[in-house]
């Protein structure tokens, strides 16, 4: 068998919490990061780390949950409106001293700053500047090759190089998803801790001030994201640039709740998951955003990531003490069958999300007829508010591997 050395590639949130979990397993790992050490990545990005995701990263290196969740914001406060009136508001009872929050919300440079704390902690070697350009496996090992002239030799490879995958690329793996129209932008606005937009999440179908868009509002620490729901012959130019963010900011909130905008940004609702998470001679493992990409609706994105990493490091460090190499492929094997798995579930989830927030004829009709019956039916209300996110109990993962929703 080759020497027990993983590389994993890409320092993003799915590979620093794979290193982690393979240093927690006793599992030396040196990471291969393309970006120069103390790159700044923009914007708030994925804000939400769920409590399932707390305690993996805590039980990958104790005090990390604890230390992300004290830091981030937990708001108490979710609201629905349609068309300017209110369908739904529930309070949520403080989260109990001593138990992880339900979920935490905070910068993704923020989890990442943890991750990178803990990951110097645990001795992770990381190696910055070294863009990963070719991956070889064989039923041996993996050689990977970077621009530097770098070469690197190790057992298994974890490919969490992000949504252009080298590794997933280089093994031959390809992804499938539907084609995607309209464009969303986010943008991030700073606020001052007493601002009322920092206590609350809300959801606004058809936004009066905005011709009808959808318009979503998420606090963390530090401010607030929105989200705007485009047309598909709006100008992503106007819309998502910081001056036109300005003009249609001020009719979604008080200029005396919200500070500068720090970053606006457009994305597409893309749901694509690689068909195949490890390569023929099962050394090569695909986790996050290297096997799959999910709209940020559900938080399904960097929450299944640090899922597909708590259960790759667990396979690299049981098939390290397997017998045979049939035995390592097997479990290799099991991985890829799981965590794809866990991927289609939630494509499926986001798939209905969509098929909710860009609605057919028959789904507009729903909707009105559901804020109009919220009144006497708050079931209406109930389901207006969790539409947008899913399925409220999330796909389960019925191999157990992890206890998670994603
Ligand atoms: C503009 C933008 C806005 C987003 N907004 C939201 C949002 O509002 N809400 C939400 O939930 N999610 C959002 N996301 C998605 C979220 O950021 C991802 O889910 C998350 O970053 C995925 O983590 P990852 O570790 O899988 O990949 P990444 O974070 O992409 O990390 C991949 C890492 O690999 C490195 N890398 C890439 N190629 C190589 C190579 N060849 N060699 C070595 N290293 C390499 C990269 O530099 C990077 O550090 C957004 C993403 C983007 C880009």
């Amino acid at each position: 068998m080759a020497a027990p050395t993983v590389l994993v590639i890409g320092a993003g949130p799915a590979g620093l919490a794979a290193a982690l979990s393979l240093r927690a397993r006793g599992v030396a790992v040196t990471l291969l990061e393309a970006e120069e050490q103390g790159r700044v990545r923009p914007g708030s990005r994925a804000l939400f780390v769920h409590r399932d995701s707390l305690r993996l990263l805590e039980a990958a290196s104790p005090g990390l949950g604890t230390a992300i969740a004290r830091y981030g914001l937990v708001w108490r406060v979710r609201r629905t409106l349609y068309r300017g009136r209110q369908l739904f508001e529930r309070t949520y009872p403080e989260p109990l001293l001593g138990r992880m929050p339900a979920f935490t919300s905070l910068r993704q440079v923020d989890t990442e700053r943890f991750l990178l704390q803990a990951c110097t902690a645990a001795e992770v070697q990381i190696v910055w500047g070294s863009r990963v350009e070719s991956v070889s496996a064989s039923s041996e090992g993996v050689t990977v090759r970077a621009a530097d002239g770098s070469r690197w030799s190790a057992a298994y490879v974890i490919g969490a190089d992000g949504a252009r995958s080298t590794a997933r690329r280089a093994t031959g793996i390809a992804v499938s998803g539907p084609p995607v129209d309209a464009f969303h932008v986010v943008i991030d606005v700073e606020a001052d801790e007493g601002s009322p937009l920092l206590r609350e999440r809300t959801f606004h179908y058809r936004h009066p001030g905005l011709g009808g868009r959808n318009v979503l509002l998420v606090p963390f620490t530090g401010g607030f994201q929105v989200d705007v729901q485009c047309r598909p012959d709006d100008s992503p130019a106007d819309w998502g640039s910081e001056e036109g963010a300005r003009r249609w900011l001020r009719l979604v909130v008080d200029d005396s709740d919200a500070g500068p905008i720090r970053w606006a940004s457009t994305y597409r609702f893309l749901r694509v998951v690689a068909d195949q998470f490890t390569d023929v001679h099962r050394r090569v493992l695909l986790i996050g955003e290297a096997a799959h990409l999910f709209p940020p609706f559900g938080a399904r994105g960097m929450n299944s990531g640090f899922a597909d990493a708590a259960v790759a490091a667990s396979a690299v460090a049981e098939a390290f003490r397997a017998g045979t190499e049939r035995e390592r492929a097997a479990l290799i094997g099991r991985f890829a069958e799981v965590r794809h798995g866990a991927a289609l579930r939630n494509a499926a989830a986001t798939e209905r999300v969509l098929a909710h927030l860009m609605p057919g004829p028959g789904g507009r009709i729903r909707q009105a007829a559901a804020a109009v019956l919220n009144p006497v039916l708050p079931a209406c209300g109930r389901w207006m508010e969790s539409a947008p996110y899913g399925a409220a109990a999330g796909p389960a993962d019925p191999s157990g591997m992890t206890r998670g929703r994603y």
